[in-house]
């Protein structure tokens, strides 16, 4: 089609030349018309390529009528120029469509820029952070949410955990920031109120603490006078001697349960408040083995003290989750314990590791969970709580670590506690 009209256009082209050359021939100024002729023309192409240049710049007027190849070549400018803007208006509708889900949300968004430059928020955001679009627009994020951990966190890019932080506008607001990274470094952070779930996770945690307190005295009580009545004449009766014995069991095993609940809500309570010091694990290493060859004198436990750094934090939490270890490794199998404090590439690790039964694969995602146990039978024969490793699991996140497990059935399990090196 374009060739056709192309090959008509030059005909025309050509005629036109045959006729005023072979006019100008008939009159003896071939040449001048020729001249003429050629002028003409590019005076021709002038005034069209005119038109299309006032066209391009007012592109909303009708493209200039023409006929032949030259409005061949309009026509096509102006299917180039409606599909585009086709395009750019389903692109645009995409963008605000998704701007308006946005900016309708009750969470506050943010759109923070390769810079950490605000771009854009929504109305939320005003009502939970006072960021204001489009006053705040191209701001730093850090220099406008002055709360405490913000900056540390946005700038350090591990957003794997979302942070807890106080509303700039009330200090009893409770904000739930997550921040996702997207495209070439753009961030797109989402802020919700927990304050009711942080009242009410609050409320279950001082009601655990407070029962269990409550109980003991009771506990104390029942126990004291068991053991007096277990040394008198009724209590040494044969007939009641199994039942003593098992009251005086049970009696224990609640004791120990409520020890457990109340240092759980105790360093739940602490939140990573709690008083810190530098540490050197080499030394919490070895009384932690002390005590555990008191309770278990004819077992072996080897420790490989691989590295000297030292860790910031609370000694008391961080002798509980270390000693829940070493006890659950010594009561769990029957062979002998290795415990390593050493330094990888990005973290320090302190492992235990027995060569007991082993943990099936299904019980590990379930294993820090409070009351879970692997095997309910055996483990009431061998006093466990199933509380243990949800303590090692809250002290560890008290001082910014993580908890790893590593267990094959028949072969044994290595229990790690990881401290990165971006938390020292
Ligand atoms: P418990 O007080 O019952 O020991 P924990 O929270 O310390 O509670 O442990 C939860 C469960 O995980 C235990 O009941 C046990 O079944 C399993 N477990 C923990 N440590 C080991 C280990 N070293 N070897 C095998 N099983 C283990």
């Amino acid at each position: 089609m374009a060739t056709t009209n192309w090959w008509k256009e030059f005909r025309k082209v050509a005629l036109y030349f045959l006729v005023v050359v072979g006019l100008g021939a008939f009159f003896g100024y071939a040449l001048e018309a020729l001249a003429a002729a050629a002028m003409l023309l590019v005076v021709y192409w002038l005034n069209q390529l005119r038109r299309v240049s006032d066209w391009m710049r007012r592109p909303d007027i009708e493209p200039p009528e023409a006929r032949g190849l030259w409005g061949e070549f309009f026509d096509s400018i102006y299917r180039l120029q409606r599909h585009d803007r086709e395009e750019r208006d389903r692109l645009q509708t995409a963008v605000s469509y998704l701007r308006d889900s946005l900016a309708a949300l009750k969470d506050a968004a943010v759109l923070i820029d390769p810079s950490a430059n605000i771009e854009w928020s929504n109305a939320a955001a005003q009502q939970l952070l006072g960021l204001q679009y489009p006053r705040d627009r191209g701001q730093a994020i850090v220099n406008l949410l002055r709360v405490p951990n913000f900056s540390a966190y946005f700038t350090a890019g591990d957003y794997q955990e979302p942070l807890l932080i106080e509303s700039p506008l009330d200090a009893n607001v409770q904000l739930q920031v997550e921040v996702t990274a997207f495209g070439r470094g753009s961030r797109l952070m989402f802020c919700r109120d927990v304050t009711r779930e942080q009242q009410l996770e609050k409320m279950r945690r001082d009601f655990v603490a407070n029962v269990s307190h409550e109980l003991r005295t009771p506990l104390t009580v029942i126990s004291g006078y068991l053991l007096t009545l277990m040394d008198t004449d009724l209590g040494r009766e044969a007939r009641l001697q199994q039942p003593m014995l098992q009251m005086q069991q049970q009696a224990e095993r609640m004791e120990t349960l409520l020890r457990d609940l109340l240092w759980l809500s105790q360093i739940e309570a602490a939140e990573g408040r709690e008083e810190r010091r530098t540490m050197d694990m080499r030394e919490l290493v070895g009384e932690v083995r002390e005590f555990a060859l008191g309770a278990y004198p004819d077992r072996v436990i080897r420790t490989e003290l691989l590295t000297e750094r030292a860790v910031e934090g609370n000694y008391k939490h961080l002798y509980s989750a270390v000693s829940n270890l070493v006890i659950n490794a010594l009561k769990y199998s029957d062979g002998d314990v290795d415990i390593e404090w050493s330094d990888r590439e990005d973290a320090c690790c302190l492992s235990v590791r027995d060569y007991g039964p082993g943990i099936d694969a299904v019980h590990l995602p379930r294993l820090t969970e409070r009351f879970y146990r692997v095997d309910k039978s055996r483990s009431q024969g061998t006093g466990g709580t199933g509380l243990g490793l949800a303590i090692v699991k809250h002290v560890l996140a008290g001082h910014h670590a993580r908890l790893e497990i590593e267990s094959e059935v028949g072969v044994g399990s290595t229990f790690r506690c990881v401290f990165p090196h971006s938390q020292d």
